[in-house]
């Protein structure tokens, strides 16, 4: 089969208005596109799937931790292009335990798993480590954690299409930042691209800044909930409110934070509503609670 199912179906995500307090927000559906290569993920892994395949590359391997969206998204996108996939998944403590709902996905897709000590994760990025696994992997193509590299950005910068440049500002959910990149990079200059993370710091805002070259973005980690899939109360009581009055089903680790944040920032009148809105539903539904 060709990459080209991709390409295929980029164009299917459906566009659904919504209001609150008076004011009308687009969200585009990316959840909706695919079953099992979830919303943004999707774009990230369409055009390094295709560059495996014109290599030759056998396999995929990739980084991700229990909870990886990406994970379960890589194993099934090899799988459906004949590609083997390795996960080298954070925590080695796991090895001996049953595998939570995603890493079983993408084991029935056929994902082999190398699992690591913490420590060893934080050097997934060192040449060295790189090499070691090259030689242990010698068909492998890598991908790194949460899928984000120049190929990736290239596939996000297609969730945007001609029809979205009346949007005045887009929200994303973001957390390595390959995916609020490809927007920025898609953008046109009037157009402002607000992030709102799903993880606790700084680090992303300077990670950002390194791959693109535009200033028309922000980056918020005031509604994280304390950090990476970490939740309050609150937060999941928005998510069940959200779903009952809009039927649009969210989940707790990215989209549930970004509509939160937003409702809270128009709330308190830090939205202009005279702007058009558009919000991005980045997917991620197999990982929710
Ligand atoms: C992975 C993921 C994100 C974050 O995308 P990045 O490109 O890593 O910033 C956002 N939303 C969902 C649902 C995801 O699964």
């Amino acid at each position: 089969m060709s990459p080209s199912v991709f390409t295929d179906l980029a164009q299917n995500a459906p566009t659904q208005v919504i209001d609150y307090l008076g004011v009308s927000i687009s969200i585009k559906r990316l959840d909706l596109i695919h079953p099992h290569i979830s919303g943004n993920k999707f774009f990230k892994l369409k055009y390094n799937i295709e560059y495996a395949m014109q290599h030759g590359d056998q396999q995929i391997l990739t980084f991700g931790g229990a909870y990886s969206n990406h994970i379960a998204a890589t194993a099934f996108a090899a799988h459906e292009f004949g590609l083997n996939s390795v996960g080298i998944i954070r925590g080695l403590e796991l090895q001996s335990k049953p595998l939570n709902p995603t890493l079983q996905t993408a084991h029935n897709f056929g994902m082999q798993f190398e699992f690591i000590s913490r420590e060893q994760y934080r050097h997934k990025e060192d040449i060295e480590y790189l090499n070691e696994l090259k030689q242990r992997y010698p068909q492998a193509y890598i991908v790194p954690e949460g899928g984000t590299n120049a190929l990736a950005i290239q596939g996000c910068s297609e969730i945007l299409t001609p029809q979205d440049q009346d949007f005045d500002l887009i929200c994303c959910a973001v957390g390595t930042g390959g995916t609020i990149t490809g927007l920025i990079e898609a953008s046109h200059s009037q157009q402002h691209i607000l992030g709102f993370s799903a993880l606790k710091g700084d680090f992303l805002k300077r990670d950002v800044a390194r791959l693109t070259l535009k200033h028309n973005w922000s980056i918020t980690d005031e509604f994280c909930c304390g950090g990476y899939a970490k939740t309050t109360p609150e937060l999941l009581d928005f998510m069940q409110n959200f779903e009952a009055k809009y039927f649009i089903p969210l989940e707790q680790v990215y989209t549930a934070k970004m509509l939160y944040g937003l409702f809270k920032m128009i709330e308190r009148g830090e939205i202009n509503t005279q702007q058009k809105l558009l919000v991005i539903h980045s997917g991620g539904l197999q990982g929710r609670i």
